[in-house]
């Protein structure tokens, strides 16, 4: 094995990235950085959207199936749409184990405007795909945000007890049923505000469902913190 290639294995172990490496979207030189400055400029921006659901919405005001049935979760900040590079990025984490990318979104997370909150909670995995993937992407990212937010993580305080199928394999109509009842909370978060992190929204009804579950064990408040949005065309 190359010096290189055994480095770059210590990078991926340990989530650490390297000074001299290529971009990973383009192969140019990007330094210390993950991606090279002009692939990290083309990641697909969103365009003004809803402060709770985060689809578009005209001069990002709330939409109009937010005011009609206001979900669980109070407020949603993401930061790329979820399309070519974003997706490839985001995958390369989930199924390639690039833990370098869980820092460099959890930096980017970190840059926003973000609320002030008493927890953060990762996207549980149900144990079943947990012990599949060997890691939670989502307990990645949260632990990067949790070290630049200074607030406490809560890694096995919320479970997913269903083992529900992906959502991109039901019809969208199914996908809130699919989800329903999923977690089960076993903090107490009286009075708290917690943040959500996960790495791709889609229909929303996941986080729905888990800002339910967080509200019923007393949050006034749950915020969406996602790596990138699905918008339907
Ligand atoms: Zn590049
Ligand atoms: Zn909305």
């Amino acid at each position: 094995m190359s010096n290189r290639e055994s480095l770059l294995g210590r990078c991926v172990a340990t989530g650490l990235t390297w000074f001299g490496q290529d971009c990973p979207l383009c192969g140019a030189a990007s330094g210390p950085e993950l991606l090279c400055a002009a692939c990290a400029g083309d990641l697909p921006v969103l365009p003004a959207y809803c402060p709770r659901c985060a689809l578009p919405a005209p001069g990002g005001s709330i939409c109009g199936s937010c005011l009609a049935d206001p979900p669980h979760f109070d407020r949603t900040t993401a930061l790329w749409l979820y399309e070519f590079p974003c997706d490839r990025l985001v995958q390369a984490l989930k199924y390639r184990a690039w833990l370098a990318l869980a820092g460099f979104f959890a930096f980017r997370l970190a840059s926003r405007p973000l609320p002030e909150v008493d927890l953060i909670v990762p996207m549980p995995l149900h144990p079943r795909r947990l012990a599949d993937r060997g890691f939670n992407q989502a307990l990645e990212i949260a632990r990067g945000l949790a070290r630049h937010l200074g607030r406490p993580i809560a890694p096995r305080g919320v479970l997913r007890v269903k083992d529900t199928p992906p959502q991109t394999a039901l019809p969208y109509e199914e996908r809130a049923k699919n989800v329903r009842g999923a977690f089960l909370c076993k903090l107490d978060l009286s009075g708290a505000s917690v943040a959500v992190l996960d790495d791709v929204m889609t229909t929303g009804a996941t986080l729905n469902d888990l800002a339910r579950a967080l509200k019923r064990a007393g949050a006034t408040r749950v915020e969406n913190l996602v790596v990138a949005r699905t918008v339907p065309r």
